[in-house]
């Protein structure tokens, strides 16, 4: 019995009545019933993972224990072949339930990794699970309906900061395995949605080499490199006053000079530039580039500018994520029709695959670390993960949905050219 239901659902015997599909024909199996069973029946050992998982927060490329925890109960299924520390990532895994039937690849991301000081105030041990309970259930419709095509579960460390996705990536994990769709879920405070928009995201180290002199007795013989950093933190002062909305410049100072009555030889700052796509952010960095120049122009001081972590938009997908609202309402959840899920679904944040703002009582918090662990908020990712598995298996069993899946993505990729060429990066 799954209480995430809606009251409405049940029988008087308490049992939950998965209403059918009105657009399957008749005698086609269900999806979601198939799925929303098997959920229900790994229900209570995926909350002993989950909390274990929460009770032991590790940070990014160090979740051994979770590592250990998932890699150890993914070789408990049937079925599953489960490589631990994989392309190079100690604490990465992947986990393969292979029909030997060629067919689309569908895959999830489990994430793991905790933040410092405030442990599982993200809720990664809900996403780890929910992600892993939407494998199962997934493999499980393969293997009950003879289905074509691979599940994969892939253990993705370090969302928080260490970009352990595109880690993976670059090392060839995805393509690899033929991976058709990436699913993942994420807990919030923010109403339910199918689909999410993340802003591109770059940050830099910058750096400017003066020359010592003593400040009194011959300034002129200095050069000020807390001037030049001073100086670059004014031009982009004054630049944010031109920018388009959705654009984001933010940064601090991290060495000012060692004292007062000494001419600066060393300064530096770090800066992180947001826009809500990544062509629009490459133009924006060509401006903020120009104002670190201004620094070293007006002084003389050198500039070094080092490249830190970068995180491109997130695309949305509407034909995916018409299926998943789909589904997921018929559980009982809200998800608002396609246009209003659409305009709801900006934030200003940036991450590696799919991360919410940090709100008041949001993710990042005290209160979200607690709440991560309540019995309410597994039952909610528990029902996340049937709708996410027969999300999976409806692009399994249905050709058209992954062609227009493609279709979109690469309209997509298009229109993100056509940006870049026409602002000129
Ligand atoms: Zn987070
Ligand atoms: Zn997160």
């Amino acid at each position: 019995m799954d209480s995430t239901f809606d009251d409405s659902s049940r029988d008087s015997a308490g049992f939950v009545m998965v209403e059918r599909d009105a657009s399957l024909p008749p005698g086609e199996y269900d999806l979601l019933q198939t799925t929303s069973q098997y959920v229900d029946s790994l229900s209570a050992e995926l909350r002993t993972v989950s909390l274990t998982i929460h009770d032991d927060p590790e940070l990014q490329y160090k979740e051994h224990h979770a590592h250990a925890v998932l890699t150890e109960y993914m070789n408990e299924k049937p079925g599953w072949v489960v490589t631990p520390s994989c392309y190079g990532i100690e604490t990465a895994f992947v986990a393969v339930f292979d029909s030997g039937k060629k067919g689309p690849t569908v895959s999830f991301n489990a994430e793991y990794d905790a933040l410092k000081g405030i442990g599982h105030a993200c809720g990664h041990n809900l996403i780890a699970v929910a992600s892993v309970a939407g494998a199962l259930a997934t493999a499980h419709l393969v293997a009950q309906k003879g289905l074509s095509g691979k599940v994969i579960l892939f253990g993705t460390p370090a969302e928080e900061g260490g970009g352990g996705k595109i880690k993976l990536l670059d090392a060839g994990a995805y393509d690899q395995h033929g991976v058709d769709i990436s699913l993942i879920s994420h807990p919030g405070i923010t109403p339910d949605a199918a689909l999410v928009r993340t802003a591109a995201y770059t940050a830099f180290k910058l750096e400017y080499f003066g020359k010592k002199a003593h400040a009194a007795a011959r300034p002129w013989d200095g050069i000020n490199a807390l001037d030049a950093l001073i100086t670059a933190y004014n031009a982009i002062s004054v630049l944010r006053q031109q920018t388009e909305p959705g654009d984001i410049i933010q940064g601090m100072i991290t060495n000012g000079g060692l004292r007062p009555n000494i001419i600066h030889a060393y300064s530096a700052g770090r800066f992180v530039v947001r826009s809500s796509t990544r062509a629009r952010r490459d133009a924006l960095l060509k401006r903020v580039q120009a104002c670190f120049e201004a620094g070293s122009t007006a002084t003389g001081a050198e500039l070094k500018v080092t490249r830190g972590g970068s995180y491109d938009d997130h695309m949305p997908n509407k034909a995916l994520g018409r299926s998943y609202r789909h589904f997921f309402n018929r559980l009982g959840g809200n998800i608002p029709r396609e246009e209003v899920d659409y305009l709801e679904s900006a934030t200003m944040a940036s991450t590696d695959q799919d991360d919410q703002g940090n709100q008041l009582g949001g993710p990042h918090t005290p209160d979200f670390e607690k709440a991560a662990r309540t019995q309410e908020a597994h039952e909610k990712a528990m029902r996340v993960s049937k709708a996410l598995a027969a999300t999976a298996g409806d692009v399994l069993t249905r050709p058209e949905l992954l062609r227009e899946i493609r279709r979109e993505f690469e309209e997509n990729k298009r229109i993100d050219e056509s940006v870049r060429s026409r602002r000129g990066v």
